[in-house]
């Protein structure tokens, strides 16, 4: 199994991160964990796309991470020599979210159904609204889904993915939480969204500050990590933006708690999951 960075960034923009994005490669196929800006850009960097995708996850519906799902449904389709129905899973309201890109695309359906001859179909997804338990279970490969804690956004969810005895926990934006704990148990590598809470503070910006109460700072990852027997763990996400220089600032503060390798995620760093040298 691997796991590749498509975007490490966050809802600022940035030249060199893309929004957040996760491909997950398993057994089963490419599979794609939320789709933040540019996300179709990075996944052509690493052979990948909006057909090969096996199924697209959602952790929840923050405009930061779906940003381009409206690309994906469209490229998938329009792109396809078949009708090629989009797997899509998220919490609920993922169904409401698909619609509504859909009615946003109208104009564009009409527009290419018209000009292609051989384009004879409508884009289409398969919506599964998933909040706990197993999802997906295909050859070796099985996804678990599970509550998080990123109130007052509601619901979310983080994803684990076991590849035989490998695995992987995709913990989208949370505070510590039960939920996201069951999922991390023993695995091999988290992937979790942070914040740095001491240069957030030190700026003073209301508006940057309020995301301190629902997101984890480095530490809380780290103790999540800690807590739970987790062997890499991937900090990904970055608010702010890592200043160059300032990336062993990162590690360090994850480090006092957590003895496991720590990552610090740049856009299309790969990791072979069971080699904890990325
Ligand atoms: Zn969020
Ligand atoms: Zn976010």
């Amino acid at each position: 199994m691997q796991v590749i960075i498509l975007g490490s960034g966050s809802p600022l923009p940035d030249p060199q991160r893309a929004g957040p994005a996760t491909l997950v490669r398993t057994s089963a196929g490419d599979l794609l964990f939320d789709c933040g800006r540019g996300v179709l850009m990075r996944a052509a960097a690493v052979g990948s796309g909006a057909g090969a995708f096996r199924a697209l996850f959602l952790t929840h519906l923050h405009s930061d991470h779906i940003t381009d799902l409206n690309d994906i449904y469209t490229m998938r389709w329009a792109m396809s020599f078949q009708p090629n129905p989009l797997p899509l899973f998220g919490p609920p309201g993922t169904a409401t979210l698909l619609k509504a890109t859909e009615a946003m695309l109208e104009p564009d359906i009409g527009y290419r159904l018209a000009h292609h001859g051989d384009l004879q179909w409508r884009p289409s997804a398969e919506v599964s609204e998933v909040e706990r338990g197993v999802i997906f279970d295909e050859g070796t490969v099985r996804i678990t889904v599970g509550p998080t804690d990123h109130a007052p956004v509601r619901p979310t969810v983080g994803y684990r993915i076991d590849d035989g005895k490998k695995s992987v926990v995709i913990a989208g934006d949370t505070v510590p939480c039960a939920g996201l704990d069951e999922l991390c148990r023993g695995a091999d590598v988290l992937v979790h969204t942070v914040v740095r809470r001491d240069l957030i503070e030190q700026f003073g910006l209301p508006r940057l500050t309020d995301v301190l109460d629902y997101h984890s700072s480095v530490p809380n990852a780290a103790q999540t990590a800690a807590r739970n027997g987790v062997g890499l763990l991937l900090l990904t996400h970055l608010v702010p933006t890592p200043a160059p220089g300032t990336e062993q600032e990162w590690l360090d503060q994850a480090r006092v708690h957590f003895d496991g390798t720590v990552v610090l995620a740049t856009d299309l760093l790969t990791l072979g999951v069971g080699d904890s040298t990325p």
